[in-house]
């Protein structure tokens, strides 16, 4: 194919998917533990979610080594959790232009994946119920590496592994978030800023990406 183009996915293809995520990180880490805890105040926008898992059981006092051995099992739980509480329906919450543009990706032979902080089956099923899933060929998520930067290496190295674009191929990453800013330019590659998410202004445009949209209805398609 002739580019890969890698997708956040909160802020930038849905938003305002609803409490469970959240809710599901919570009572994955409140089953584990036995003990009460709570997301609010912990900085989640554009985190991973084993990240927000840790900050969230530092905040209550636990070790390192303890999350370390605690997480396999929060990570599984939060899916399953996320599983038995995703709304049914969320195709309402798709971000403005997305779906025209992944259409329009598609019919131009352009690879799509997912860089997202969500965990695995968190990320398929809010897509699943958005409508979105079937776009994308596969997805570096929350738990495969410790940054958004290294995500993005990995959904990099399986395209190129698996033949899916041109050595010369253009690459792409769109998002909402710093860190999603950050990732690409750690990568060598075009970050398309959109203003969709929660960042606050100018805090895109401080980390340097390629271009700043209010929304992928502005996207100029030449450039991918
Ligand atoms: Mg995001």
């Amino acid at each position: 194919m002739r580019s890969l183009v890698l997708f956040d996915i909160d802020g930038t293809l849905v938003r305002k998917a609803g409490p469970q995520h959240r809710q599901a990180l919570e009572d994955a880490m409140r089953a584990v533990t036995g003990g009460e805890v709570s997301t609010q105040g912990i900085p989640v926008h554009g985190m991973l979610d084993p990240d927000i898992i840790t900050l969230t059981l530092q905040a209550v006092g636990f070790e390192p080594g303890r999350i370390a051995e605690l997480m396999p099992r929060i990570i599984e739980s939060a899916q399953d959790v996320y599983d038995a509480i995703v709304p049914a329906d969320l195709t309402d919450k798709q971000c403005p232009g997305v779906s025209d543009l992944l259409e329009h990706l598609r019919a131009t032979d352009t690879a799509l994946a997912l860089v997202t902080g969500n965990l695995t089956r968190i990320g398929w099923r809010k897509l699943q119920r958005a409508g979105l899933d079937h776009y994308f060929l596969f997805g570096a998520f929350g738990e495969m590496a410790p940054t958004r930067g290294g995500l993005a290496r990995l959904a990099i190295a399986r395209a190129r592994a698996g033949g899916l674009i041109d050595p010369d191929a253009s690459i792409a990453l769109i998002g909402d978030a710093p860190q999603d800013v950050i990732a690409a330019n750690e990568n060598g590659i075009r970050c398309i800023a959109v203003r969709t998410g929660i960042t606050a202004p100018g805090d895109l445009e401080a980390c340097n990406p390629f271009c700043v949209l209010d929304d992928l209805t502005g996207l100029d398609r030449s450039i991918i």
